[in-house]
């Protein structure tokens, strides 16, 4: 299978690790995003790698005017400052399109014409019912042909994906047992272990270009990472579930899979995880001292050392302590 994502064979010039944070201007970083962003470059550090920022703005209708330049001026702000000039996914549409013409030309993407409504009632008639913030698979209404009804999105077959390479494989007599096993993804967390999805029943067929002719975040992810050479992922454990898409979409395209490691995610005062959507603050990092105080924070957060001498503002000197406390616990095999 060729690499259409432009990706060119990893050269022996090009560092052994390479990590990224890839944050979403809709607003600027918090107590939660930080987390993720340290948790990120301590990574790098740790590892001797390559540390890089992409600004995930391909979902503009969300994206905040002047979020991105703040966010990085917050991350410079805590010593967090990437190892080359950000890359912005708004600039990466033609990589996508190829990438997508790949996937049709493979046969592993189809053109879909459901609206949001179409998907409900068909779930709605299969009898499945919406748990509140549980998505339902796309039931599949698409997959074998448009009936005569125009495309509106394109859609990954994640249904039938996991069978064709199995049948690849030569697997001959497959057992519903079997079928089962098949489908299942498994893969290495380095912090929560081996996980487990199927994506076809957990997900389905999920949207790769939207109705709105938007890139799809699983797309424009597992391409910018393969095109980068990411060789680590570590992000909030929100994305977690995310994972086996990108996989399955890093085997359809022949790229390389990176490794993954979830950090913790923080959590409001009403239980619920910090997010822009329901209201987190931005940081205040208007000093050294608050910028040490809020890595402190995060720090925490990630199971590091407490500072010694917190009142001490050196935030070079405190990041230098996690990057040792970081590659005691994470730089072992994995
Ligand atoms: N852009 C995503 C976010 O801000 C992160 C994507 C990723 O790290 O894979 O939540």
């Amino acid at each position: 299978m060729t690499t259409g994502v432009g990706t060119a064979p990893r050269s022996p010039d090009l560092p052994r690790y390479r990590g990224r944070f890839a944050p979403s201007p809709t607003g600027p970083l918090h107590a939660g995003s930080l987390v993720a962003a340290l948790a990120s470059w301590l990574d790098a550090r740790a590892h001797d790698g390559q540390w890089l920022v992409r600004i995930e703005d391909v979902d503009t209708p969300r994206c905040v005017p002047g979020a991105a330049d703040f966010i990085l001026q917050q991350l410079a702000a805590c010593g967090l400052v990437p190892d080359a000039p950000p890359q912005w996914q708004s600039a990466r549409g033609a990589l996508y399109q190829r990438a997508l013409d790949e996937l049709v030309s493979q046969g592993h993407a189809y053109p879909c014409a459901c609206s949001r409504k179409d998907v409900e009632d068909a779930q709605a008639a299969l009898g499945h019912a919406r748990e509140r913030h549980a998505a339902l698979p796309y039931p599949g209404t698409c997959r074998r042909g448009l009936h005569g009804r125009p495309g509106r999105s394109w859609r990954f077959n994640a249904t039938d994906f996991k069978q064709k390479q199995a049948l690849a494989l030569d697997i001959q007599a497959l057992e519903a047992t079997t079928l089962i096993a098949i489908n299942l993804l498994h893969w290495q967390d380095r912090r929560l272990g081996l996980q487990q999805q199927d994506v076809a029943s957990a997900v389905g067929d999920f949207v790769l270009r939207r109705a709105d002719e938007l890139w799809a975040y699983q797309l424009a992810v597992v391409v910018d990472d393969a095109n980068q050479g990411i060789t680590d992922v570590v992000r909030g454990a929100d994305l977690a579930d995310n994972t086996p898409r990108q996989i399955l979409l890093q085997q359809a395209l022949g790229v390389p899979t990176p490794r993954y490691l979830h950090t913790p995610l923080v959590y409001g005062d009403n239980g619920e995880k910090l997010s822009k959507q329901n209201g987190a603050q931005a940081l205040d990092l208007r000093d050294p001292a608050h910028a040490l105080s809020a890595l402190a924070r995060a720090a925490s957060v990630l199971g590091l050392t407490p500072l010694a001498h917190p009142n001490n503002n050196c935030i070079p000197d405190a990041l230098a302590l996690w990057v040792a406390a970081w590659r005691r616990n994470y730089n072992g095999p994995s």
